[in-house]
């Protein structure tokens, strides 16, 4: 079986990531299938390469094969510098309507934790991606949109603003907030998770927030009935969907992280528990991330292009590789998925890692970019 693989180099460090990176995943699929199985990496170009060999930063023939692919990865992709840009990763996901934001934080040994027993976190975070007070629907305070919209809020709608006010609005529907939880639910039963949490602050934003809290629990007991349970009934044998509370969940996650393994959050809530849990495990540049529409899985490294230490061979390609493992497992080639997270834990165990690590850990030897590429392969 040969799958093809859409991939972006991406800017700053995404071209030393990439050779470090895409050897591992490589490897790892030989060592697991032999010539049974393969991937066919086909490039697609954006940012600042796309622009040297075409005048823009984000082709339009890029988007277009996105729009019918199923695999793509990418490195880091800088915002171009310059009036009438948009940042390109927000580009795309928008335009391919990459909605939900899939972010798994687990912790390797090794690596220096602000916390106790880093260990027992295993989670994976489903965010929503294209809703919320993410929307960008926001008026500066003083401006005559701002006081037209807070004087039809008041006049229509009897709301008490200051009309100094500076106002946002969060939109959040039923279907927006279904498709993501509905992918959650799917993820934590074939992976057979323990649970499901969904995480809103509906206690204080009834209908936005508590809103999606009741879509979830709908989804789940409309489309999941014979497979979900809840925290009450606790049917054995069964997925258990509960809800949190945001802000009692960063609490929770802190101090009771093994009774937590998938969630499922609205666009900003997601967005500040998935860095919060990163660096819970310490792994802030370890983290892999995916973004994805009904049909296109779209792997990228969470982290920047890093401009600072682009060029240098001492960029940490432990994103990508993840990322690697993480469209792997997605591809149902679990085998290979294993080896790889087997040969990171491995790789970081032996102290022989880059230097963002390294400066984490004690008695580690720093290595290149490449280097632990082939640490990561060696121990495959
Ligand atoms: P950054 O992630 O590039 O850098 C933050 C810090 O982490 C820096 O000290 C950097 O050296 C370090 N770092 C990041 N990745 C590393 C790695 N793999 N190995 C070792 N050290 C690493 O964030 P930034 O500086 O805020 O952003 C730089 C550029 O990247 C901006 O243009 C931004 O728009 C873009 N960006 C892109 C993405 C993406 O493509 N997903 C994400 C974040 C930022």
């Amino acid at each position: 079986m040969r799958k093809t693989v859409y991939w972006i180099e991406g800017d700053g460090i995404g071209p030393e990531v990439w050779k470090a990176a895409r050897p591992v995943i490589d490897a790892a699929v030989e060592k697991s299938y032999g010539d049974s199985r393969s991937i066919e990496w086909k490039e697609l170009l954006a940012g600042e390469k796309a622009h040297r060999e075409t005048g823009e930063y984000l082709p339009q023939s890029t988007l277009d094969t996105l729009a019918t692919a199923e695999l793509a990865i990418k490195g880091p992709l800088g915002t171009p510098v310059g009036k009438g840009f948009r940042s390109l990763n927000v580009t795309m996901r928008q335009t391919l309507d990459l909605y939900a934001c899939i972010r798994p934080i687990r912790y390797f040994d090794g690596i220096m934790s602000p916390v106790k027993r880093p260990d027992l976190v295993d989670m994976v975070v489903f965010r929503e991606n294209t809703e919320d007070v993410y929307a960008g629907i926001e008026y500066r305070a003083g401006t005559p949109e701002a006081k037209r919209l807070i004087a039809f809020l008041r006049d229509e709608l009897g709301a008490k603003v200051d009309i100094e006010a500076a106002v946002g609005i969060k939109p959040m529907t039923e279907k927006g907030s279904k498709r993501l939880v509905r992918r959650a639910l799917r993820f934590a039963i074939d992976q057979k998770r323990p649970n499901l949490t969904l995480v809103h602050k509906g206690n204080i934003m009834k209908f936005t927030e508590g809103g999606f809290r009741e879509w979830g629990y709908e989804v789940a007991r409309d489309e999941f009935a014979d497979l979900t349970t809840t925290e009450t009934e606790g049917t054995a044998g069964r997925l258990v969907v509960k809800d949190r509370i945001a802000d009692a969940m960063f609490q929770e996650v802190l101090i009771r992280p093994q009774q937590y393994s998938v969630i499922a959050t609205s666009n900003l809530n997601g967005d500040y528990i998935s860095d919060a849990l990163a660096a819970q495990v310490g792994g802030l540049g370890l983290a892999p991330g995916v973004n994805m529409s009904d049909s296109l899985a779209f792997f990228e490294a969470t982290h920047g292009t890093a401009p600072t230490i682009a060029g240098q061979d001492k960029a940490n390609p432990g994103s990508l590789i993840l990322c690697g493992a993480l469209m792997l497992e997605h591809m149902g080639w679990n085998e290979a998925a294993e080896r790889i997270y087997k040969a990171v834990n491995e790789a970081i165990a032996s102290r022989r890692v880059t230097v963002d690590l390294a400066t984490q850990m004690e008695n580690a030897t720093t290595v290149g970019t490449v280097a632990f590429g082939d640490i990561v392969t060696a121990g495959l």
